[in-house]
């Protein structure tokens, strides 16, 4: 069965390649599938986003799609960057956008944050189906690390030992961050169907 992934993000591609050709998807990009599309956001929660995204392409092409729409909750900051977190005040550099955060949070006590992650698989008969993961943490005070992308240097999780996730290995993402926790799910999930 064909299913295509709603995004050209290299490591996006590889990860959701690895989760599903061996439940006997063959897996293609959206551009292998040449679907030039930019869809517009234009959700107000991370499920509403991974959904229009992966409804658009699923009208297209009629076969299993799937989607994802990722962000960073800060609570001081009444939960921005959150939907914004990939262009949070127009900012164009990763660095720059997580400055931001650092100032808005300047004397602040509360530095509480979450990533939040939200995964839609669209499936052959054009049910939709949703997987969320949730990683709490706090915001650092500097940055610090280099691994990772995005909010990395400045996001310390709960279980991140009072590192930021950006100087952990990046094994260390892969079992504990909002989107290896949607992802398992997803896996439980498909292995369950699969037993039918
Ligand atoms: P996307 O929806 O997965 O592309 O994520 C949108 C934006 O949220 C990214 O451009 C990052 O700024 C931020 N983000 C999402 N997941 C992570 C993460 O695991 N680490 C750091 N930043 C992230």
């Amino acid at each position: 069965m064909k299913l295509i992934i709603a995004s050209n993000n290299k490591g996006k591609i590889r990860e959701y390649k690895d989760i599903f050709e061996p439940f006997g998807f063959q897996v293609y990009s959206q551009s292998e599938e040449n679907i030039c599309l930019e869809v517009e956001e234009t959700g107000t929660t991370f499920e509403e986003n991974a959904a229009v995204k992966a409804r658009a392409i699923y009208g297209i092409s009629h076969c299993c799609v799937i989607s994802d729409d990722s962000g960073l909750e800060v609570e001081a900051l009444g939960g921005e960057p959150g939907l914004f977190s990939a262009r949070y005040k127009g900012l164009e550099t990763e660095h720059e956008r997580r400055l931001a955060v650092l100032k808005g949070l300047e004397g602040s006590d509360n530095r509480k944050a979450r990533f939040v992650t939200c995964i839609c698989f669209i499936d052959e008969a054009g049910e939709e189906h949703l997987f969320s993961g949730v990683w709490n943490g706090e915001i650092a005070f500097e940055e610090e690390g280099t691994n990772g992308f995005g909010y990395d240097p400045i996001f310390i999780s709960e279980d991140g030992n009072g590192k930021t996730t950006a100087s952990l290995p990046l094994s260390f993402k892969e079992t504990y961050s909002h989107r290896a926790k949607a992802v398992r799910k997803l896996i439980f999930w498909l292995q369950s169907r699969s037993n039918f």
